[in-house]
């Protein structure tokens, strides 16, 4: 399957309740070549009006950790566990994680990348493809607010490099 199919029945999905409070599914961005694949948690607000992932404050700090470790974004695919964002941003339930995540493994499987960075204790629940290299690393916005779980994701990005 192409990767514009797999975003195509995402975006007609009723598999859960999410996309009846949703403005827009979010199936992620990037190119079908990409070699390193960025997951997150579900869409917030912004990521549901505008139907693109991590365009939001957590997205502006995501990108400024890729530009300072020599990332592009628009070389890679961006996307989440949970394609729809969710009532006042509560975290996906574990029925709604279950319902999703076969489109997630579609996309690895579609986009074959040779890493996938997993940001967040939902998204360490993705399903894993043989042959393609996984790390877990902490959510942006927790690493936004924390300094701690800053200095760790910026040295996880750091660390990426090497992976590639
Ligand atoms: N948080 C996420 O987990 N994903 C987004 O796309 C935006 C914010």
């Amino acid at each position: 399957m192409k990767i514009e199919q797999v975003n195509e029945q995402i975006k007609k999905c009723r598999k859960c309740r999410l996309w009846q409070g949703a403005k827009n599914a979010v199936p992620g961005e990037g190119p079908s070549t990409a070699k390193l694949m960025l997951v997150g948690q579900n869409p917030g607000a912004e990521e549901d009006k505008t139907g693109r992932p991590f365009v939001g404050r957590a997205g502006k700090f995501l990108d400024k950790v890729l530009a300072k470790n020599g990332f592009n974004r628009e070389e890679l695919f961006v996307t989440n566990i949970v394609k729809h964002t969710s009532p006042n941003n509560r975290k996906p339930l574990p029925d709604e994680i279950a319902a999703c995540a076969p489109y997630l493994e579609e996309q690895i499987k579609t986009i074959k990348p040779k890493l996938v960075v997993l940001m967040g204790a939902i998204a360490w629940l993705a399903p894993r493809v043989e042959g393609v290299k996984y790390v877990e690393t902490y959510h942006p916005s927790a690493a936004m607010r924390f300094t701690k779980m800053r200095k760790k994701f910026e040295e996880d990005f750091k660390a990426l490099t090497k992976l590639l």
